[in-house]
């Protein structure tokens, strides 16, 4: 394939890995949710491999794996395993492949701190903040219920993190063969997402920051309720801006590799305004998050996607910005 190729016809089939470019090759991984994949890269190194993100940790995703170390990794070691945050479907295989291979994690600090933490917060006081945040919210009793056994998940999803950690930050750069890829550290979708971006390749691993076909969850969660992430990632938007050459191959963590990523920064700017109007609109009576989040979302939503909907709806402390963004121009 070729920068000019149409990536969405050369998506990798199950088992198999793809060549993007010289030296970088794309995994596709299963996911159990209306969104059923993610993307996962390996990087070609002197001897062996770098792995970018690892896949949830379910029988689905080992077997598949195992098909890749019978198959593209036969007689390969992996030399590194890199994780961009800490959601399960990038980290959840993290800790059972530096296992297997005997290698090391590379991981925000943050990150791989908050998977840990979330790993271990099986306690009733979670719990209560949880109910608290979804009450507030406007949620009745029987929703909130779920939230109880929801609490668990990540533990299901995601292997057991290692205890240790190599931490990459903004500006880290690290070698790959012998090409630098340089981390950039984004915002809002999680506390420091790591995008990865190699100037002699031409090319960013962007993770969940920018997205080709659909905008990343944005989300306030129960541990941060009264967090204005959106507002994080917007700023972020504006970072990659700067720092992202216009025409670099981006290759994001669902949907297909994309070029033009700043008319997709775009995009994803002019959507965000589109629904901060929307939600300054339906803020001129009193109302609730619940009430909200039936304005931006008119098509039914499943439980799992509920709790994403809701997130992104529930800034409650984000009028000043909203008006401020509302009257920017792009
Ligand atoms: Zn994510």
């Amino acid at each position: 394939m070729s920068f000019t190729s149409n990536y969405s016809e050369n998506i990798p089939s199950s088992g198999t890995v793809a060549k993007v470019t010289e030296g970088v090759y794309w995994v596709r991984m299963p996911l159990p949710f209306a969104l059923d994949h993610i993307n996962l890269w390996l990087l070609q190194d002197k001897e062996g491999w770098v792995l970018v993100d690892a896949g949830l940790n379910n029988f689905e995703t080992r077997t598949v794996w195992r098909q890749i170390f019978r198959g593209f990794l036969k007689n390969q070691k992996l030399n590194r395993v890199i994780v961009t945050h800490f959601h399960p479907d990038h980290v959840g295989l993290a800790g059972w492949l530096c296992e297997k291979f005997n290698v090391e994690l590379y991981m925000p600090f943050s990150e791989w701190a908050y998977g840990r933490m979330l790993y271990g917060d099986i306690t009733k006081r979670s719990q209560f903040e949880s109910i608290k945040f979804y009450k507030r919210a406007g949620f009745k009793d029987d929703f909130v219920s779920k939230v109880v056994s929801r609490t668990k998940n990540y533990r299901k999803f995601v292997s057991p993190l290692p205890s240790s950690v190599n931490k990459i930050y903004d500006g880290y750069t690290f070698f790959v063969g012998s090409d630098s890829w340089e981390v950039i550290i984004g915002k809002g979708h999680s506390p420091e997402h790591a995008c990865l971006l190699c100037k002699e390749k031409n090319v960013l691993i962007s993770g969940d920051q920018v997205l080709p076909k659909i905008s990343p969850n944005i989300s306030v969660s129960p541990h941060e309720p009264n967090a204005n992430p959106l507002a994080e990632y917007l700023f972020t938007l504006d970072v990659l801006r700067k720092r992202v050459p216009k025409r670099t191959l981006t290759l994001p963590s669902h949907n297909w590799p994309f070029l033009k990523v700043h008319r997709r920064i775009k995009a994803l700017e002019l959507h965000h305004k589109e629904r901060l109007t929307q939600i300054e609109e339906a803020c001129r009576v009193p109302t609730t998050a619940v009430a909200l989040m039936e304005v931006l979302f008119k098509r039914k939503l499943d439980s799992h996607q509920i709790f994403f909907a809701i997130g992104e709806t529930h800034c409650p402390f984000t009028s000043a910005f909203i008006l401020w963004f509302n009257r920017k121009s792009f």
